[in-house]
């Protein structure tokens, strides 16, 4: 029990892969030699009892294994972080991250592009804005603010004809969309990364959800 199990155990728990490594030829030497008694009673075994799974961790496992190991492992505060971040992304809801339409920077369809809307829309600092006709729960566009390099404050161009002329394709997502398939869609780059979210049917935007927010949620 002492030289067979004890301290060969107790030194393989620490150093594994070093004597795992070193000691390869003897394992395969043992292999074959005991291979013709081993190999039929694995047959039989896996016949009778089904195949061996070996370890398996669902996701609570994984987080769980990952929190109570974290002083021990080799990993820094923030890839633990990343990892148990991107465990949790297919449970959380684009909802539970958004950003309410009551927050969001919008501009009615019939706005007109002045010097006043343009300085507004420079001192907000969005990239992408919505536009609403008439409600604004009824999003019919988004502006991007360097479609606004061709734009003379002196023109006073109607909004409406800019979204008109641009046309940009923008996400709609429904609200309980989990985060992780909204990525998968960012990701496509099709249409952007910033989606507007949808409440009920027939109820409108209720937010907006960019891949910002997601990645936050990440790290
Ligand atoms: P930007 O490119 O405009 O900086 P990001 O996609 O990086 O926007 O998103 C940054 C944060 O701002 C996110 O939390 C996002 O939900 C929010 N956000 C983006 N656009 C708007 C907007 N028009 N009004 C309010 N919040 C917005």
């Amino acid at each position: 029990v002492i030289f067979g199990e004890i301290i060969p155990q107790a030194i393989c728990s620490r150093h594994g892969l070093a004597v795992g490594a070193k000691t390869i030829g003897i394992t395969k030497f043992f292999m074959l030699l005991t291979a013709p008694l081993s190999w039929p009673i694995s047959k039989l075994l896996d016949l009778v009892l089904g195949e061996e799974l070996g370890t398996v961790y669902n996701r609570a496992r994984l987080i769980e294994l990952l929190r109570v190991t974290q002083a021990n492992m080799d990993l820094n505060k923030d890839e633990v972080n990343i990892l148990q971040g991107a465990l949790v992304l297919q449970e959380k809801k684009i909802e539970d991250i958004m950003t309410p339409l009551g927050d969001c920077y919008m501009l009615p369809l019939e706005a007109v592009l002045d010097f006043d809307t343009i300085s507004e829309i420079k001192d907000k600092g969005y990239s992408r804005i919505p536009v609403y006709d008439e409600e604004e729960t009824n999003v019919v566009h988004i502006l991007l603010a360097k479609d606004l390099l061709f734009i003379d404050p002196d023109d006073k161009k109607p909004l409406a004809e800019v979204c008109g002329f641009y046309k940009t394709q923008f996400i709609t997502a429904e609200k309980d969309r989990p985060l992780n398939k909204m990525l998968d869609e960012f990701k496509t780059g099709e249409k952007g990364h910033l989606a507007i979210v949808k409440g009920e049917e027939d109820c409108g935007a209720i937010g907006l959800v960019s891949l910002e927010d997601i990645i936050e949620e990440i790290i």
